[in-house]
């Protein structure tokens, strides 16, 4: 397994990771299998979507933050970041992309993005490859 980190810049915002992922799947030299891309926190999540036009990115943001309110009186967490717990397990905590001759199997538009709902922070991203 192999971790890298990410450090973000906003209190919410998706920062593509593809790239990194990419960098990992191929220096651990599998040919097929798959890797399972993970995140060891309950602020943050990952998710797979468009990065061909980067307002998708920022209208995920805009619409997590509308289902999942920053301020709401019924919240009961005593740290106030109850609406980033909440948009974490929305988008959920991996993804598992299939790898094919050496490479990650994406859709066209399709990139791997880290989903900050508490930054600016650093975050690590384990990455677990199992080839096969
Ligand atoms: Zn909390």
């Amino acid at each position: 397994m192999e971790t890298f980190s990410i450090a973000t810049s906003s209190r919410c915002e998706l920062v593509e990771i593809t790239g990194r992922v990419a960098a990992v799947v191929e220096a651990c030299g599998a040919s097929d299998g798959i890797a399972v891309i993970y995140i060891p926190h309950t602020t943050a999540a990952v998710t797979i979507n468009e990065n061909a036009d980067p307002s998708v990115a920022r209208d995920i943001v805009m619409k997590t933050s509308k289902l999942a309110e920053r301020r709401d009186r019924d919240y009961t967490h005593g740290e106030g970041n109850s609406d980033a717990h909440v948009k974490a397990s929305m988008l959920g905590s991996s993804e598992t992309v299939i790898i094919e001759e050496g490479r990650l199997r994406l859709g066209t538009w399709q990139g791997i993005f880290l989903a900050e709902f508490d930054g600016p922070r650093n975050r690590r991203v384990w990455v677990k490859v199992i080839s096969g």
